[in-house]
């Protein structure tokens, strides 16, 4: 079944310069790359990206960490991958969450880290299943930034607004 996936290279996958090696263990999925893009991620972002685990006694320093925070880098890479299992697929390749738990050979497993505060610095995400990623696609990605057409979608008349332009 074709399948869409979000996955983020996370701040500390950014600052260990992961991000070409991330993509290659990627590319063996055979999956097309939909959308990707570098983002700044604000504390609502991350928030409402993390917004399942609210109640979790790492959740503060879980939101400080998808902002940059720890790692000095506020941003992370964006990308949606689409095809047959994506999700199966890449969850496959990325490794349980706890990277000391996580196959040797997968990605979390090679590059993550528990910090001395507990926090699972595992390098990337993967939605987990189709409803969590239609969630997490539509919280980082408008309609336009995505090749395809993933989910319906509509026309608004949007009043006009300043924006920055090339000076
Ligand atoms: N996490 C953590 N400790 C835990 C569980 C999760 O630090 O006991 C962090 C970890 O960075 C993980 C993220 O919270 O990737 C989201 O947790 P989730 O259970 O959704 O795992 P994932 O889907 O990322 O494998
Ligand atoms: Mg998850």
């Amino acid at each position: 079944m074709n399948q869409k996936v979000l996955i983020l290279i996370k701040p500390d996958g950014l600052k260990k310069s992961l991000t070409g090696n991330i993509l290659t263990r990627l590319s063996e999925t055979k999956l097309e790359i939909v959308a990707a893009k570098m983002v700044r991620v604000s504390h609502e972002l991350a928030a409402e990206h993390y917004k399942h685990l609210k109640d979790k006694p790492f959740f503060d320093e879980l939101v400080r960490y998808l902002q940059g925070e720890l790692h000095d880098r506020k941003k992370v890479m964006a990308l949606i991958y689409w095809g047959k299992d994506a999700i199966q697929k890449c969850r496959g390749l990325a490794g349980a969450t706890n990277p000391e738990e996580a196959d040797p050979t997968s990605i979390r497993g090679s590059y993550g880290r528990i910090t001395t505060k507990g926090l699972y610095e595992n390098v990337i995400h993967v939605s987990s299943n189709p409803e969590e990623a239609e969630r997490e696609i539509k919280l980082w990605f408008d309609p336009d930034e995505i090749i395809v057409d993933l989910y319906p979608a509509k026309e608004i008349e949007v009043p006009p607004a300043k924006k920055r332009v090339w000076a």
